[in-house]
């Protein structure tokens, strides 16, 4: 199987690229912001939970996003594997992932992390807002709490990964194609 996570912080591409990686690879694709926003669209109780969080540029509690996880973790048996984009996005819900997959005999590929400069982000993010009618994307204040969450609860996962040698940088900048091969390199090489 290849489970893979991709990380980074927000608007650093990960949605992009893992649309095209599911397709290489035939991954599943899991990526807990669009499940969530999915749920407030249609107003469950998790989505009207979550939204208050989510508005605010926050992280929605562990137990509720790990819950999510886990009900969908099994309905992928015709896949290669998975791809993760937004989870784990703290070291608890690491945890509760390595026990997930632990208890299917499975276990992670490889995590990787895309990175572009602070500056772009913010870029990036505003001109998302402008056509994606997310809250979260059209106010600099949101947008930057965002961030200063990613590097406060988030960031400390790269030393969790690394220590398992699962963690794998890669440029973030450039066009589209040119990321998409730099993942697919990697991605080859760890499964020779
Ligand atoms: P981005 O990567 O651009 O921040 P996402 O669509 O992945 O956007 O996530 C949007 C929002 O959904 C986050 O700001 C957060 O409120 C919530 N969210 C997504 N994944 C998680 C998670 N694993 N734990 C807690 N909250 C999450």
């Amino acid at each position: 199987m290849i489970n893979l996570i991709l990380f980074g912080p927000p608007g650093v591409g990960k949605g992009t690229q893992s649309q095209i990686l599911i397709e290489h690879f035939n991954l599943a694709y899991l990526a807990t912001g669009d499940i969530l926003r999915n749920s407030i669209a249609n107003q469950t109780p998790l989505g009207i939970e979550a939204q208050k969080f989510m508005d605010r540029g926050e992280l929605v509690p562990d137990k509720i996003v790990t819950g999510m996880i886990e009900r969908r973790m099994n309905m992928f048996s015709d896949k290669n594997g998975i791809i993760l984009d937004g989870f784990p996005r703290t070291i608890p819900q690491a945890n509760s992932l390595d026990t997930m997959l632990k208890s299917r005999n499975d276990k992670l590929t490889a995590v990787m992390a895309l990175v572009v400069p602070y500056d772009e982000l913010v870029v990036r993010l505003l001109n998302r807002g402008k056509t994606s009618g997310r809250p979260d994307d059209a106010k600099m204040e949101t947008i930057k709490n965002r961030i200063k969450i990613y590097h406060d609860k988030t960031e400390p996962l790269t030393r969790y990964y690394s220590e398992q040698d699962l963690f794998f940088a890669i440029n973030g900048v450039g066009k589209v194609e040119e990321i998409t091969h730099r993942l697919i390199e990697n991605i080859e090489s760890l499964l020779i």
